[in-house]
């Protein structure tokens, strides 16, 4: 049960809330420390991402702390999966503002309890800092992997198929909702999409399963068309997408039904968090076997092509026109 007193001083906020967090770790030290060690081990890689989110950019600022938590660590999940490691260990920087009530705190530190039960990661470090602004919280994840394996962008080559793992589209339609929108859906499918927006499913279980099979790899987390526009930069080609073939989610589909343009918004809003993937049609089977051994589907919506950009066929054979491929900041 959270004191109902204030905050008192970061040192005993690290340790109340955050040092349970990195039990079990021995380069830790209960974060009575400077900083952790990780012993390096032969044979393996460390991948390392972080990722910020700001109160008012990323969530909102009467998101469930436990959500926001859990959130800025499985964006960071994301990451490592995408690039086939598996994640080990996390930093989190806390940037608070000074009046935050402490029982944000102890929900928020709920919240990363349950997900490193879930994901198999420990807290090792961070920062706790005030700010006259608006809440920010930074998270460094820590994955390995067998050295020189990691999944690149940039190694698609013309032909190869193009996969998504889960469904895309639920996030950006889930935010459409929380902003008042989409008011004639079941409400079924108005928690459905919702949910999907708040609570990312990283696909931890996917990326070091995609070694060996995927040739190029990275996770939808601003929008199908633009991310799969760096995979198409960074590997010096362009991609085709059958709009038809994009896989959506029961609830995504009767949203839809009711308001047909918002295929855009599916296939440019951001907060997926599904992994793309390319590899040679010869990987069929292979892709095929291991969605039904994941129970996550993978679904091939193109095929990666010479030449530059990406263009989204329609049912009708037109090319979809699209005002802006994805989410960006500036
Ligand atoms: P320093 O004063 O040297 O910057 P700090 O006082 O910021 O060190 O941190 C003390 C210890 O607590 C360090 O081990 C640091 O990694 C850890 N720590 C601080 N803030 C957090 C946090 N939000 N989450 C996890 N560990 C933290
Ligand atoms: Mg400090």
């Amino acid at each position: 049960v959270p004191p109902k007193t204030p905050p008192s001083g970061e040192f005993a906020l690290i340790a109340r809330y955050f040092a349970p967090l990195s039990r079990g770790v021995p380069g830790a030290y209960d974060l009575t420390d400077d900083a952790a060690w990780i012993r390096a081990e032969p044979g393996l890689d460390w991948v390392v991402k972080t990722d910020a989110i700001v109160a008012g950019v990323h969530f909102l600022p009467d998101d469930p702390p436990d959500l926001v938590a859990r959130k800025v660590l499985r964006v960071n999940l994301s990451d490592l999966a995408s690039k086939g490691a598996i994640p080990r260990f996390y930093l989190l920087d806390a940037v608070l503002p000074k009046d935050i009530d402490e029982s944000w705190i102890a929900g928020f530190a709920e919240g990363l309890g349950a997900d490193q039960h879930e994901f198999d990661v420990k807290l090792i470090g961070g920062d706790t800092t005030s700010t006259p602004g608006a809440l920010t919280l930074a998270v460094t994840a820590l994955g390995q992997i067998a050295s020189g394996c990691m999944l690149r962008r940039g190694t698609a080559q013309a032909g190869d198929d193009v996969y998504v793992s889960g469904t895309l589209g639920d996030a950006a339609l889930g935010l459409l909702v929380l902003r008042g929108g989409l008011n004639r859906l079941s409400p079924a499918a108005r928690d459905a999409l919702i949910s999907r927006y708040r609570l990312p499913q990283p696909r931890v279980s996917l990326g070091p399963a995609l070694l060996g099979l995927a040739r190029a790899s990275m996770d939808v987390s601003d929008g199908l068309v633009a991310d799969l526009g760096h995979i198409c930069e960074t590997s010096g080609l362009g991609a085709i997408v059958v709009e038809a073939s994009v896989p959506l989610s029961p609830a995504a589909r009767e949203a839809l039904r009711e308001h047909p343009a918002l295929m855009s918004a599916v296939l440019t809003g951001g907060d997926d968090y599904e992994i793309l993937f390319t590899l040679p049609p010869a990987g069929r089977e292979k892709v095929a076997a291991l969605a039904h051994r994941l129970n996550l589907p993978l679904t091939r919506i193109g095929a990666m092509q010479s030449g530059s950009g990406v263009k989204v066929m329609r049912a009708d054979g037109s090319e979809r026109a699209l005002d802006s491929p994805g989410w960006q900041h500036f």
